[in-house]
């Protein structure tokens, strides 16, 4: 289907998306959230970190601890106070932002334990400017999961589910037996994710979004936010979310709007000023996306600041 003006009115989507963006956490303290589950929320609050990033601890006595967060000492120190007397075995990584895995090398340091994620960054360059927290070059994980991998602990155990889009390197770990999944940044309650190129990647996302759907897990636990009841009709709101943004990106070509600045001013109403880079690199995912499937062309690189229009032999009406 063609878009056409008759949709303009339709692009305020997002607000159909059922955010959940309840959330009840107090800041420096190792909170129970269920059997063998408990959570500390870094002071790291932020536009794309929500009120921060949640360190989950699976297991008791002998623990798993998922996304250590930020290099901020605090966190990891208020971390180990409310794990006394118990012993981390295992730091698992969702990937590699540095609202995510810095914290990894410190509680490594105190602990001894393991570091397990899918590899290193992969993308851009060390001290580019990016968006969102930016990659953390520094991490590399002592054990490498690819999909399906099962790292387990006393009285846990996990799956990785390789998840790239976010970043390439994005794994979601499944706790069948309780029917949870930590989705990491892939699906979060507040707040869409970032599809940043070159790392993040617009198909691999949606892919990755459709392989939430053939599993089982009943409650998702992002890292930044509340926990997702419920989660597949949600999961399907973020897919049809992207691909009315994805008509809106040819509903803009159509009308002769070929960059991407002009495009984010088109599509995104409301948005909030600090947020304009991160919308324009998530429709340079869908222009690339576009393109990878003969829909779009450019001029020249298909860079942030190219022009774009419709590719010649694109399906028209
Ligand atoms: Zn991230």
């Amino acid at each position: 289907m063609a878009p056409g003006p008759n949709r303009v009115f339709s692009f305020v989507m997002a607000a159909e998306i059922p955010f959940r963006r309840d959330f009840s956490f107090a800041y420096g303290r190792l909170e129970r959230l269920g059997p063998s589950l408990r959570r500390i929320v870094a002071r790291n609050p932020g536009p794309f970190t929500f009120k921060g990033t949640g360190t989950y601890v699976v297991g008791e006595g002998e623990v798993a601890v998922i996304d250590p967060g930020p290099d901020l000492p605090e966190h990891i120190e208020t971390l180990l106070e409310g794990l006394q007397g118990e012993r981390v075995s295992h730091i698992l990584v969702t990937h590699t932002h540095r609202d995510h895995s810095p914290a990894a090398k410190p509680l490594q340091e105190k602990t001894g334990a393991p570091t397990y994620g899918f590899g290193p960054h992969m993308g851009g360059r060390r001290g580019e400017p990016g968006v969102e927290e930016g990659g953390d070059f520094d991490f590399l994980p002592d054990r490498r999961l690819c999909e399906g991998d099962l790292v387990a602990g006393k009285g846990w155990r996990l799956e990785a589910i390789h998840t790239p889009g976010h970043t390439s390197n994005h794994l979601c770990f499944a706790w069948k037996d309780e029917g949870i999944l930590f989705s990491g940044d892939h699906v979060m309650g507040w707040s869409t994710s970032v599809i940043a190129p070159p790392d993040g990647d617009m198909g691999a996302y949606m892919a990755s979004l459709e392989k939430l759907l053939a599993r089982a897990e009943r409650l998702y636990w992002p890292t930044h936010g509340p926990a997702i009841a419920d989660p597949k009709p949600y999961v399907r709101a973020f897919i049809a979310h992207r691909r009315e943004r994805e008509s809106g990106v040819l509903m803009c070509l159509s009308e002769g709007i070929e960059e991407i600045t002009r495009m984010v001013e088109r599509l995104y109403i409301g948005l909030d000023p600090r947020l304009s880079r991160a919308a324009a690199r998530s429709l340079h995912a869908h222009l690339l996306d576009l393109s990878r499937r003969g829909l779009v062309e450019c001029e020249g690189p298909p860079q942030l600041e190219a022009r774009w229009r419709l590719h010649p032999s694109a399906p028209k009406g």
